[in-house]
């Protein structure tokens, strides 16, 4: 309980429920925790039904393959917003170039491992079978990895070390 109402309330007024009414509605206008993800996995189906409808020749779900999937990631990428260096760039293998360059946008790795990982899990969950599922074929997770390795050379990034780097920022650095 708040002490400053308790002081300018008396309590004999009753007035004190409108406290204890105020604070209930402050506590149920905090959105529940779980909807980011599930929102953003129906946003992702959206758009992959969306992909398929607008698809020439005309693509249904249950004849989609892996490689449909390959072309849907590629068509992505000209939304992307991360530059990944050609190998003739200067600023091939450089984190934080200090100068821009023509090299071309992409989708960012990380982003296309998680967008799979969730049209993966929609698909099961609009009634697909596991073992139809073309976010889980070979070829997507080859994709995925050499997509992975190409933007680690060309960015200077390490998707791994940058993940374990984080771990000791917490600890003092070593002597
Ligand atoms: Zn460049």
């Amino acid at each position: 309980m708040d002490p400053i109402t308790q002081e300018t309330i008396p309590s004999s007024s009753g007035i004190t429920t409108f406290t204890t009414t105020n604070s209930m509605i402050g506590s149920s206008a905090s959105p529940p925790p779980v909807s980011r993800y599930e929102n953003q996995k129906r946003r992702d189906w959206n758009t992959f039904g969306q992909y398929l409808r607008n698809h020439r020749p005309p693509l249904t779900l249950s004849r989609c393959s892996g490689a449909h999937v390959l072309e849907f990631l590629r068509y992505l990428d000209q939304f992307g917003k991360t530059k990944v260096h050609i190998q003739l760039c200067p600023f091939f293998g450089q984190p934080n170039p200090p100068a821009p360059c023509p090299c071309p946008l992409r989708q960012a790795w990380g982003s296309l491992d998680a967008l799979v990982g969730r049209l993966r899990a929609a698909f099961e969950e609009n009634g697909g079978r596991p073992e139809e599922n073309p976010f889980a074929a070979r070829a997507v997770r080859l994709y995925l990895r050499e997509v992975r390795d190409l933007q680690s050379r060309a960015r200077g990034v390490s998707y791994d070390k940058k993940r374990r780097k984080r771990l000791p920022a917490v600890f003092p650095p070593p002597c």
